[in-house]
């Protein structure tokens, strides 16, 4: 039922589109909004949710600019529930995934919604490693991750029959999940409590509304699409991979920089799923902000190794022959890149040539299960995350808030980086963003 909830819901909002298009300059004379939400990923979608549990009196939308929700980092991830054990300690990252992880549970539960506990394996290949387990687990000790547990070398296989290693943590809570699936299901829940979603309403501006000039109590902003407008009152911006642009158009600093950098897939093939039954990851290396390529168990008994990380030429670029020109010409232009380019110049090549020759990449899986050949595997989907680089080439780790100033800046929240595992942290998250609205706006 519920992956037809966005057919339904493309019929349902068209004829309001071409409502607000026929009123598209006046305020006075098509609906106004209290509070307009920009990006259908499943962070604008928890926090849409979470406001109008809130404010249920308030009227509220979300504009999605494609023919659908969850259409990009959503729904393209790893799919699994982290349970916090990577993060440093009293961050906000650790306290969002650990504290997301509980509400997704409670939440998946209560709405039937598919998952599995089939917990994790991070498993050491080498000494150096071995020493950062032992730091990785005080870290998630730290973190208040449920249950961890040390693994010495001979009980590896307990946990992963055909898993080879020195030594590993195990995590029993972490699990799987679609996220897609998800994030419908919480635009679902907002549209069940008066919201509404606009689909293709791609945001390329913000004005003011000449009608609310010096008149707080109208709704001062147009929300802008190529042909229609909604005016509102305040306004949430949760882009993802355009995080950036967004935040430029109510004259936010251009810095960070959201640059994409693609995680590609390969999967396994279906007569070799028995090799994996859990989640298996290296140990990260602590130089890179990627957690490495690991082999993950999928709702739909799939198993996907990867995902690595190349530069890719488009935003939205999800193989190498996605290339677009605007994307390309403002990454030649960023600094940032190069000296991230200069910085990661090796270790990037070599992702890309095992992108490209991918049984090289199957060489480094094959140290925590030996039986995988490159036989076993083909090519499988891809993903690609908003990095947020400064101006320094610097990757930004943390959630990054903007404004602005003036009639319009002064309204608007942006949330210019969600890094991941923003999807497992997403129910927290949207009730820390949904205090920050109330608390500026004094909604
Ligand atoms: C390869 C990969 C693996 C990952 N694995 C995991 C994992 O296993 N677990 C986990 O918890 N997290 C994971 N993550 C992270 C997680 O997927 C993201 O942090 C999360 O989905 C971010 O959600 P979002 O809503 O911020 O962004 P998005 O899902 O990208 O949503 C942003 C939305 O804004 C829309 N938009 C943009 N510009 C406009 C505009 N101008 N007008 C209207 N709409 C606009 C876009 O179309 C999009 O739908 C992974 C990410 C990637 C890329």
């Amino acid at each position: 039922m519920r992956t037809n909830v966005i057919t339904s819901l493309t019929k349902r909002v068209a004829p309001q589109l071409n409502y607000l298009s026929r009123y598209r300059s006046t305020a006075s004379t098509c609906t106004t909004y209290d509070l307009v939400i920009v990006g259908g990923g499943i962070v604008g979608c928890a926090t849409a949710r979470e406001m109008i549990m809130r404010h249920p009196n308030m009227k509220m939308a979300i504009v999605e600019k494609e023919n659908a929700l969850a259409r990009h980092q959503t729904g393209h991830n790893s799919g699994v529930v982290h349970a916090g054990i990577y993060y440093t300690p009293g961050s906000m990252k650790a306290k969002l995934c650990v504290e997301g992880l509980k509400l997704s549970y409670e939440y998946f539960c209560k709405n039937n919604i598919p998952h599995k506990k089939v917990g994790k394996l991070i498993v050491a290949q080498n000494p150096t490693q071995v020493k950062r387990i032992d730091d990785l687990f005080d870290r998630g000790t730290k973190n208040k991750v449920p249950d961890l547990q040390i693994v010495e070398k001979d009980c590896i296989s307990k946990y992963e029959p055909k898993c080879k290693g020195e030594k590993a943590i195990w995590s029993p809570w972490t699990g799987i999940v679609d996220w897609a699936v998800v994030c419908k299901s919480f635009a679902e829940d907002f549209q069940k409590m008066g919201g509404e979603i606009f689909l293709n309403f791609e945001v390329n501006g913000f004005t003011e509304m000449a009608e609310s000039k010096g008149k707080s109590q109208l709704a001062p902003i147009s929300v802008q699409s190529k042909s229609k407008c909604i005016p509102t009152k305040y306004v949430l911006t949760c882009a993802g991979l355009h995080s950036d642009r967004l935040a430029v158009m109510t004259g936010c600093d251009l810095s960070p920089r959201i640059v994409p950098f693609r995680g590609e897939y390969l999967l396994l093939n279906d007569n070799k799923r028995h090799l994996c039954t859990t989640n298996v990851y290296p140990v990260p290396d602590p130089r890179f902000p990627f957690l490495g390529v690991h082999f993950t168990p999928r709702v739909n008994g799939d198993i996907w190794l990867g995902p690595n990380a190349v530069l890719a030429f488009a935003r939205e670029g999800y193989s190498w022959f996605d290339i677009n020109v605007r994307d390309c010409i403002e990454m030649a232009k960023f600094p940032g890149l190069y000296k991230l380019c200069f910085r990661y110049f090796v270790p990037g090549c070599m992702e890309m040539i095992k992108s490209i020759f991918y049984p090289l990449a199957v060489k480094d899986l094959q140290k925590f299960i030996p039986e995988v050949t490159y036989r076993d595997v083909k090519r499988g989907p891809a993903g690609v995350r908003a990095q947020a680089l400064d101006k320094d080439g610097k990757l930004v780790d943390d959630f990054v808030f903007d404004g602005g100033t003036g009639t319009i800046g002064s309204r608007v929240l942006h949330c210019r980086n969600a890094p991941s595992p923003a999807a497992t942290s997403s129910m927290a998250i949207a009730k820390f963003i949904a205090d920050k609205l109330d608390r500026d706006f004094k909604f």
